[in-house]
């Protein structure tokens, strides 16, 4: 491996075993967002007169992805771009993450709107816990009814989220061990529109970039890091799959790449196959939003908490 940028021989700040070469901090800058703008533009992910609404965390890959977006879109002037952040209610945590994403907004001179469990649910997520064990199986339902609802409210017209490399594959492969085939066409840098006016499209910028790229690319552009964890994060399966899928990519570099670009392969035929039957078009009985049944997922948590 050697220490010095292949391309101008300043001190390099990373090295890609899966292509070969040492980068520099300027170079890497340069590449990681041509690379991106390059997924941007070969999967159309927006149009010139869109209004993008990005769904911001205050972690690192939300955040990078507006920083991006917001010079991106200064070429477009009449595109839009605002953030939308979640404020589930976990004192400690997200209370933190929010202060930062106020402050990359007010850096960037954009729009941020705020949604809370609270308004919304009339309860916290810290409230919900209280009697129960899963937090991200309430919290992940939750979230994603407020982002689309809100987001629709707001005006958007595209969703753009910080889902990475890393994210994508762990998804591909739970899907695989659930044996959830028809749910893979939701995968993608641009998934699948669902046929209701309700939904507002999904966009993932960052789909083709790994994590570890996204995080040094966020420490060149000075972005605070968010470290405290999240006291309801559940040990899930997805962990379970990120941790092999690192390991082999530690034991045999390009790994994920491969997996990746072997799914891009079949993603076309399972769109085929499974968009007809996708039954995610009805509307709730109760809320009126996007449901695959009569009740949405986050009316039946409703009724619990
Ligand atoms: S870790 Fe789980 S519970 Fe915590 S904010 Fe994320 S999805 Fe919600
Ligand atoms: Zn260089
Ligand atoms: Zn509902």
């Amino acid at each position: 491996m050697s220490n010095e940028c292949w391309k101008c021989g300043e001190p390099a700040v990373i090295h890609r075993k899966y292509e070969g070469k040492s980068w520099c901090s300027e170079h890497f800058k340069q590449q990681f967002e041509s690379l991106v703008k390059k997924t941007i533009r070969k999967e159309q992910l927006f149009e010139n007169d869109d209004k993008v609404c990005v769904a911001l965390s205050g972690g690192m890959d939300s955040s990078a992805l507006l920083i991006l977006l917001s010079e991106l879109f200064d070429d477009w002037p009449n595109a839009d771009l605002f953030a939308l952040a979640i404020d589930e209610g976990i004192e400690g945590y997200r209370d933190e993450s929010l202060a930062i994403a106020e402050k990359l907004c007010d850096r960037l001179d954009l729009n941020l709107h705020i949604a809370s469990f609270k308004e919304t649910f009339g309860k916290t997520l810290d409230d919900i816990m209280n009697d129960k064990e899963y937090g991200c199986t309430y919290c992940g339902v939750l979230r994603r009814w407020v982002l689309n609802k809100k987001s629709r409210e707001l005006g958007a017209t595209k969703l753009a989220t910080g889902h990475n490399m890393d994210d994508e594959l762990q998804s591909i492969f739970m899907n695989y061990l659930r044996g959830n085939m028809n749910r893979m066409i939701r995968l993608g840098a641009k998934p699948a529109v669902l046929q209701n006016n309700k939904f507002v499209p999904r966009v993932k910028p960052f789909r083709n970039t790994p994590e570890r790229e996204i995080a040094l690319y966020g420490r060149i552009r000075d972005i605070e890091l968010h470290q405290t964890e999240c006291p309801y994060v559940e040990n899930s399966l997805r962990f379970d799959v990120r941790d092999f899928l690192n390991e082999m990519e530690t034991k045999r570099p390009s790994t994920k790449y491969t997996a990746l670009r072997a799914f891009d392969k079949i993603l076309p035929i399972l769109e085929e196959k499974f968009s007809a039957e996708d039954p995610c078009v009805g509307e709730c009985n109760v809320c009126g939003e996007i449901t695959s049944g009569e009740v949405c997922k986050t009316c039946e948590l409703r009724e619990r908490i």
